[in-house]
């Protein structure tokens, strides 16, 4: 995965000014054995992904506060999501 050394991030982005957009992204489970298996799903091409409800936020999420309930045990692909980075950036203008 990129790292900010790579992919310098823009600072002025942050997570306090975003619903959480990209906790609505399909998330792939790659040996994330501790996020709890009630939040996963299978796919429909097989693989093991985050389960998501029928508006698409991560049913991690909580509503309330926006904030990943399993923060700790997130998915590699949440923690090498980069805030500032260009995905995040897109998801912010779609
Ligand atoms: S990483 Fe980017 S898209 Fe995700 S919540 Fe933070 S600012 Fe929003
Ligand atoms: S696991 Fe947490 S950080 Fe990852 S998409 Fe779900 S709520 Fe967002």
């Amino acid at each position: 995965m990129p790292t900010s050394a790579q992919h310098p991030c823009d600072p002025a982005v942050t997570c306090a000014s975003c619903a959480a957009r990209c906790c609505r992204l399909q998330v792939l489970l790659i040996g994330d054995n501790a996020v709890p298996e009630r939040l996963t799903e299978e796919s429909d091409w097989g693989g093991t992904v985050m389960r998501r409800l029928d508006d698409g936020w991560c049913t991690a999420l909580n509503r309330d506060t926006l904030l990943c309930t399993i923060y700790a045990q997130r998915p590699a692909v949440c923690r090498d999501y980069l805030m500032g980075g260009a995905e995040c950036i897109a998801e912010r203008a779609a």
